[in-house]
Parts: structure tokens; sequence; C-alpha cells
């Protein structure tokens, strides 16, 4: 039983943060959930729930086709994995340029077309990509190479969205406002100094949500399962924004 009852569903990044939250909320909601992350460490704890786990770096290419055939049919591929820069067009470096690329945006286009052949042949399957509010939708102050790899990764949704509409496979993305995870922690450590104090640079994020708060990865994930399960059967190619408000 369960909203997502019989579904397998791969994820990436499912060490912490949004990642892990969905793969404990699919998991809740019934579904065979295949939890991968760089860091094998983090996913082993799922495994205590009931959640396989896999070692997957989503930059190697050879490791994401092994892990697409080690993981089986894949009903949802929940592809999360992705990092945020703190920069502006004059201090991103080409070397941050190519990473952010590669993680943001060429891995989620290896994982898809790594699953996507199995769910063609089955025909169904619900890819939900992880995008931002931050992207095409809305620019923010030195997020200069995470936003522009955000807007590709809306992109590249609506592309498979539009390859497969005929043939089973829904595809569409999240574009979250700010959430409490580990590594937002981390940027705010980063921009302490900058304002002043670990508070202030908390207070700066918190200010951005017409709400007064910052999301919850659980609330993220709730999403997630929506976009996942046959209870958003009709919704493809669409970036979904869940950000407190911070657009209106
Ligand atoms: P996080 O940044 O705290 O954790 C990221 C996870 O990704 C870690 O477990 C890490 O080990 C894993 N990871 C990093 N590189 C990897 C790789 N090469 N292969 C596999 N796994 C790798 O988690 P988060 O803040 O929930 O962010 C997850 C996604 O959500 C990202 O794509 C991020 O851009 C997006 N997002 C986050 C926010 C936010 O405010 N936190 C807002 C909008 C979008």
């Amino acid at each position: 039983t369960g909203r997502l009852a019989g579904k397998r569903c791969f994820v990436t990044a499912a060490g912490q943060g949004i990642g892990r939250a969905a793969a404990l909320a699919m998991a809740a909601e019934g579904a065979t959930v295949i939890a991968t992350d760089r860091d094998a460490h983090k996913v082993g704890g799922l495994g205590a729930r009931g959640i396989t786990h896999l070692p997957l770096d989503v930059l190697d290419d050879a490791a994401v086709e092994r892990a697409a055939k080690e993981a089986g049919p894949i009903d949802v591929l929940f592809n999360c994995a992705g990092f945020v820069h703190q920069n502006t067009i004059l201090t991103c470096t080409d070397e941050e340029w190519d990473f952010g690329f590669a993680l943001n945006v060429r891995a989620m286009w290896k994982v898809a077309r790594a699953v996507l052949p199995g769910m063609l042949d089955r025909g169904r399957g619900s890819v939900v990509n992880m995008s931002s509010a931050c992207s095409s939708v809305k620019g923010a102050p030195n997020r200069f190479l995470y936003g522009t790899t955000k807007a590709a990764v809306i992109g590249l949704t609506k592309s498979i969205a539009t390859e497969y509409v005929a043939r089973g496979i829904r595809c569409n993305c999240l574009c979250p406002g700010t959430v409490e995870t580990p590594s937002l922690h981390e940027r705010i450590a980063a921009n302490a100094a900058a304002a002043g104090s670990v508070e202030a640079a908390q207070a700066a994020f918190v200010a951005r949500q017409a709400m007064g708060r910052l999301a919850t990865a659980e609330e993220i994930a709730a999403l997630v399962v929506y976009l996942a399960g046959d209870e958003s059967a009709f919704v493809t190619g669409q970036a979904i924004v869940i950000d407190g408000g911070w657009t209106l």
C-alpha cells in the first residue's frame, strides 16, 4: 500500500538534504528505493530503513551505466545531485564553470540516458530533475553559474518531456527556494565574514523567502512524491516552483 506502491525509484545524491528526504518519503509511500550518493557512508544508514543503497558518483559515466544495470527496471528517476557555486560572471573560474555544468547538467543527462531505455521498453516512467527557483525563473545575486546551470536543467527537462510524451514517459523539474540542508549551512558559513556574522548570513537567506522561513527538505520531498506517482499522470514538462513566495 501507499501512493508509490510497486514503483522502483532511483535517487541520486540521496545521502543528505533533499535527496535523502525524498528517498525516505518515497519508501514511506511503499516504493522500492535505490538510494545512491557519491559518499557511500551517507546512504549506508538508509539501508536500515529498507532502502537499497548503492555508492554512485554521477560524474563517473561508467559507474552510472553500471549502477543503472545493477538497479534493474526503474519507474522513477529523481536526479537530485547538484552543487551551488557562489560566484558572479566576473569571479567564476573556468574550473568552476566546467565542474558546475558537469555535475548540475551533464550528469543529469547521463543518468537519465542510462535509465530511459528501460522505461521506454516498459512504456512508463517519471523523471524528476532538480532545478531551482534561481534559474530561468529568477536571477539571484552571487549565483551566476548556479542559475545558468539550473536554467539548463529546465531545458533538459522540457526536451525529455517532449521527446517521450506519447510513450508513457513524463519528465518534470522542481524549482525550490532556499531549503534547510547541510550544504546551505556551508554556504551560510562561507558568507558569515561578509555578512558580519553567521546569524546575519542566515538572516539574509531567510529574508529572501516571503514567508519568512526556509523550506524543510521534507516539504520538497512531498512534491517529489507527487511528481513520481500516478497522481501527477497528466503533468509533464513542467518546472514547478516551490519557494515560500520568493518569486511572488
Ligand atoms: P546537499 O547539497 O546538502 O547534499 C548534496 C549531496 O550530493 C551530498 O550527499 C553529496 O555527497 C552528494 N553529491 C555531491 N556530488 C556528488 C556526485 N558527484 N555524485 C553523487 N552524489 C554527489 O543537498 P541539497 O541542499 O538538498 O541539494 C540537493 C539538490 O537540490 C542540488 O541539486 C541543489 O542544487 C538543489 N537545490 C537546493 C536548494 C537548497 O536551498 N538547499 C535549493 C534549490 C535547489
